[in-house]
Formats: C-alpha cells, structure tokens, sequence
C-alpha cells in the first residue's frame, strides 16, 4: 500500500466510525416510516456533502487522477472493504454500484458530449445511473445470450427488449441507464454487442416493478424489471463502436468484481465476527 491509499484508508475508517454507522437507524427509520420508500434520506446528502468536503470522494476510480482518487485496484480494495461493513457505507463516498461501473465505462470510452452530459454529474454526485443487460428470457450469466435489439434508423437507434434485475433504476435520482443490446445478431459471437446511453426519462422505457431479492426490496436503491418498447435514441448516444460491447461490459464487470467482494467481506466481518 502506498503512503497515499494508507492515509486514505485511515481517513475512512474514521469517516465511518464518525458519521455513518450512526447514521443507519435515521436512514432506515426514514425508508420505513416516511410514507414513501422510494425517495431518498435526508440523511444520505448530508454524508455525501461531508465526503465531498474532507476529500473523500470517488475514490474508486483507479487510472484515472483527473476525476477521481488515482489509485490502482488494489490499494482501492480495502477502503471497498471498510464501506461494505455498512449497508449505506459506500454511497457517502460517491462509490456505489452500479454508479463506479458506469463512471468507468464513460471515463474510458465516452464522447466528450456524453462526459459532460453523465459523467460530470455522475462524478459530483448530482444524478445516479443504471446498468442494464441481464434479461428474463435466456441465461443472462452468459452476455452473448442476451436478446435486446438496437437498430438504426438514419440518426438514431431502436431499442426494444426487457430487462430485468437493473439495480439503481428505481432510485428518483437515476437519469441516465448504459444498456446492452445486439446491434448485430449475424455477427461473430462477440461482437453482436453494444453499449448504447438510454435516458430514464425516455418515450416507451417503463419500469415495470421493484423486484426482491429474499423478500427484500432494497429500496430506495432497488432493482427493476423493465420494458424497452421502440425507445428512440440519436446515434451519438453509442459508447464505443457498434459491436464493441462485450468488451467494454467485461472491461467494465471486472473491477466491478472486485468491489463488491470486498464490500462483502467487510459486510461479513461487522455482522457475523
Ligand atoms: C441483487 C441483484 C442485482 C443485480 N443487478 C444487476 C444490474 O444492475 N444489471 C444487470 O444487468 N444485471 C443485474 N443482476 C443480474 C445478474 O447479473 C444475473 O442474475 C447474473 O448474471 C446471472 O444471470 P441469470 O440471472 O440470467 O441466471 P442464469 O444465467 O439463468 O443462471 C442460472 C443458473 O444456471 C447456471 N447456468 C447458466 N448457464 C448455464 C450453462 N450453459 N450450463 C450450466 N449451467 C448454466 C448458472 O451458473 C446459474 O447457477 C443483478 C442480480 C441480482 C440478484
């Protein structure tokens, strides 16, 4: 560990012992009892402002030093590890799933227009974002599986399809969902694939229902089964090249991997030790 991630470990560790354990039973008080468990806590923005103000912010963001913390996956893993030990510990720091994932993908294979219309506000924690791949009707585990169409008309592209498990769409401050689809279903096997921008607010994308995960809704984060229904978008909204997105997704799920390993550990270590 280098002096950096050492001291940012520390700084942390004192952030949750200071602010967010102590901030649970307020937030979760407020998701049971304030009549709509789909808005958000109070609570949360104040962590967040403190974050913000004491430096501790998109710390996720290994390789890139002009957005985030600069450090590399694994000096990031263990401060992964102090926020999972908390339910609401990593949001506080601008380092939710599937949020990190998202920055990353638009940090390395964004336009300039799509950084500065998702990335900036995703960075200065004024919007949330979703991921949407994982489909009901085949064997989403495997992504070349998946069925979504995105054809191109002139200027812009077609979606239809369903998805579902789409963790953070429910949340009233998700604007933006990176969404997988075929581009092409003839080509090699992966590179069938793209990655396209669909704003939430979109004519024909619907949010069919929360889902549970063992009787749990997670709100007010949650995670939506959702239609996709001739959702028109212009072309520039493409991450990448048409076909590129298998690779991009794995690019994208592998720190990803990390991270929530980590969190779970974490988690583990604060309920079962
Ligand atoms: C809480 C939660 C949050 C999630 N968030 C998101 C999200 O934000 N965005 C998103 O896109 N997805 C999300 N997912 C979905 C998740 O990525 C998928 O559930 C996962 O990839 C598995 O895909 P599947 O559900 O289609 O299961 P399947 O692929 O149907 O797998 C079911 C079982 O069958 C096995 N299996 C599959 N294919 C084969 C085969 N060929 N041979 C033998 N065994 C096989 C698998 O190993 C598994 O045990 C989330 C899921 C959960 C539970």
């Amino acid at each position: 560990m280098s002096e950096k991630a050492e001291d940012l470990k520390r700084r942390v560790e004192a952030f949750m012992n200071e602010y967010v354990y102590a901030a649970e039973a307020e937030y979760h008080d407020h998701i049971e009892n304030s009549g709509n468990r789909w808005s958000i806590p109070p609570i949360m923005e104040e962590l967040k402002k403190k974050a913000k103000e004491q430096g501790l912010w998109n710390l996720f963001l290994a390789e890139f030093d002009e957005y985030g913390s600069g450090l590399t996956n694994l000096e990031y893993a263990p401060l992964a590890e102090i926020m999972g030990r908390s339910l609401i510990g990593a949001e506080p720091f601008n380092c939710s799933a599937p949020d990190t994932g998202n920055m990353e993908v638009l940090a390395r294979y964004g336009t300039e227009e799509q950084k500065q219309k998702w990335l900036i506000p995703l960075l200065n924690g004024e919007i949330r974002s979703a991921f949407a791949m994982t489909e009901p009707a085949v064997a989403s585990s495997d992504a070349t599986n998946i069925q979504c169409s995105i054809k191109r008309e002139g200027d812009e592209y077609v979606i239809n399809g369903r998805k579902w498990w789409i963790s953070g769409a429910p949340d009233p401050r998700c604007k933006i969902f990176i969404l997988m689809g075929k581009t092409n279903p003839d080509a090699p096997r992966h590179q069938q694939q793209s990655q396209i921008l669909v704003p939430r607010d979109t004519p024909g994308v619907t949010i069919i229902r929360p889902m549970k995960v063992f009787g749990s809704d997670d709100a007010p984060h949650g995670h939506a089964e959702i239609e996709f229904k001739n959702v028109r978008v212009p072309v520039s909204n493409l991450i990448g090249e048409e076909g590129g997105g298998f690779a991009i997704a794995q690019g994208r799920l592998g720190p990803g991997r990390i991270h929530h390993c980590m969190r779970l550990i974490g988690c583990a270590q604060r309920h079962w030790s």
